[in-house]
């Protein structure tokens, strides 16, 4: 027997999960698949970002954060602590309880807004039919709905001679479980995964050696910012090699012996652990049948036009596993635009002011272009920038490291980016997205009251730089 509803959703991640909301906010009957099964074979919705990344990896920066500021971080302070120590196997167990709390919540969600869940591996046919292997085992349950929504997410990509063994080579995920710090640890590929989870580790005492194999980290980010950064990492002993590709990995019981050249030479280097994090592709293993009239790109993701419709009628798809970036809110924000239009809506989502944030120590996050894709598109633009180390807040909590940089169109002040490294980055940046939705000028920020003293005065004073009248600093 076939079940019918309005819209069947595929994937629970923050994708799938914030489109079934919306679609059952909007009155239509709707079920959500999702395939995750936790560590004791239980249905976990929350995709990628609750169970694996987003807030996993936010729950262990947060505990290494504490561990590290007891180690002789808090001596400026005039406080000292002998002895701390971190018991690994509760820290990981903590982390474990937040991500049972929020995949717990979107379960009491998903009944407070009579959205059906089934736990088990869909897969779609033509005429909308999604055939669905149950995971507990009972076998195969169909379901049809007019509108269906795509939303099965990423995996990691595999460097096919560094392949993953669970053991010693790990994926985010096994980087998240470590049961004790290894001694010397890789992470290959110096991007927002590898330098999050290798801050992790670095702060609770292993050695950490990243392996990129550009010229520099955080490919998609600023280059004023990415050399910041770089700087400020090297400080705390993270050891980033630039232009360094892996090329092979060994493994005896307890060792990986990684190959890689660097520096026109080939390098042999043996570490406890590897973490791989090359970046992720889109998921559609058995998603598809042959005739379910779903396109996919020749980069693997699911092809869809300027509203996220795929090549089968009534077929729509979000999130990784499809082109933009790969961003929880990028996920969610596609949901409800899609749960909209199924409704009749036209609500549409600006790819430029989707955030980007980075949640090492400091915080990187930036929203719009960046100073070298202006160059490219030869767009005339002002910057102005600010750095903490002038902000009376930031050096009060002796956070002064970093800066807020924002980039103005000479001619009509609009602002075009924004660009922050530094302490709560990751909140500050709310106020630059907001300027940019509303099209606002630097002008308009540097005509609104900042409060006193705060980290946002920074972005203020950007905001003056770019006029040249910034108060704090000398104006070139
Ligand atoms: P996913 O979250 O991947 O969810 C897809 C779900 O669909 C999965 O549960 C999967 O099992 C299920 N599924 C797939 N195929 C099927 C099928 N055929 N049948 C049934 N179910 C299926 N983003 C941020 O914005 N901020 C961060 O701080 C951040 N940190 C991250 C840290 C790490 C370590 C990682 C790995 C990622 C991080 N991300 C972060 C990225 C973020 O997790 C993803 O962008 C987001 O999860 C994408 O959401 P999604 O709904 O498209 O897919
Ligand atoms: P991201 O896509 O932001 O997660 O970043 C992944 C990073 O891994 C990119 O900066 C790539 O240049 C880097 N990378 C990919 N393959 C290799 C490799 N074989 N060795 C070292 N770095 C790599």
């Amino acid at each position: 027997m076939t079940t019918k509803y309005d819209v069947v959703v595929i994937g629970a991640g923050p994708g799938g999960y914030v489109a079934a909301i919306r679609c059952a906010q909007l009155g239509l009957s709707t079920v959500c698949i999702d395939s995750y099964l936790d560590e004791n074979q239980k249905p976990s919705p929350g995709g990628t970002c609750l169970n694996v990344g987003c807030i996993p990896s936010k729950a262990l920066l947060d505990s290494s954060k504490h561990y590290e500021h007891l180690n002789g971080h808090l001596d400026a302070h005039g406080i000292s602590v002998k002895g701390a120590s971190i018991d690994i196997k509760t820290m990981i167990g903590r982390k474990q309880n937040i991500v049972r709390q929020l995949t717990g919540g979107i379960t009491q969600l998903f009944k407070a807004n009579k959205i059906d869940f089934i736990s088990g591996k869909a897969s779609l046919s033509k005429d909308n039919k999604v055939r669905i292997k149950l995971s507990d085992g009972s076998g195969h349950s169909e379901v049809t709905a007019d509108n269906i929504i795509l939303a099965s997410g990423s995996v990691p990509f595999e460097i096919p001679s560094v392949p993953f063994d669970g053991q010693l080579i790990v994926d985010n995920a096994g980087a998240l479980e470590f049961d004790k710090v290894p001694a010397k640890l890789a992470v290959i590929g110096a991007g927002v995964i590898g330098l999050e989870l290798g801050s992790v580790w670095r702060r609770l005492g292993s050695e950490v050696v990243v392996l990129e194999a550009m010229d520099d980290l955080l490919g998609a980010a600023d280059k004023e910012v990415s050399k910041v950064v770089g700087r400020e990492f090297k400080k705390q002993g993270l050891d980033i090699r630039l232009g360094a590709r892996v090329e092979k990995a060994k493994s005896t019981k307890t060792k990986v012996k990684l190959t890689y050249s660097w520096k026109d030479k080939e390098h042999e280097e043996s570490f406890d652990k590897v973490l791989v994090a090359v970046g992720r592709k889109a998921y559609t293993d058995d998603l598809l049948t042959q005739d379910s009239g779903v396109s996919l790109t020749d980069r693997g993701q699911i092809q869809i036009d300027d509203k996220n419709r795929t090549t089968a009628p009534g077929v729509w798809a979000i999130g990784d596993a499809v082109e933009g970036p790969m961003l929880a809110h990028k996920a969610s924000e596609e949901g409800i635009a899609v749960a909209e239009r199924i409704k009749g809506g036209q609500m549409a989502l600006d790819h430029n002011t989707i955030p980007w944030i980075i949640y090492t120590s400091p915080e990187i996050a930036w929203v719009g272009k960046t100073e070298q894709q202006l160059k490219e598109a030869s767009i005339d633009y002002t910057a102005g920038s600010f750095p903490f180390a002038a902000n009376g807040r930031a050096l009060a909590s002796g956070e002064g490291a970093g800066l807020v940089k924002i980039l103005a169109d000479t001619t009509t002040d609009r602002i075009l980016g924004v660009h922050i490294v530094g302490p709560h980055a990751s909140e500050l940046i709310a106020e630059a997205v907001l300027a940019m939705e509303c099209q606002c000028t630097a002008e308009d920020l540097t005509l609104t009251v900042h409060g006193h003293p705060t980290l946002s005065e920074a972005m203020h004073e950007a905001a003056l730089s770019v006029h040249g009248k910034a108060i704090h600093k000398v104006n070139r």
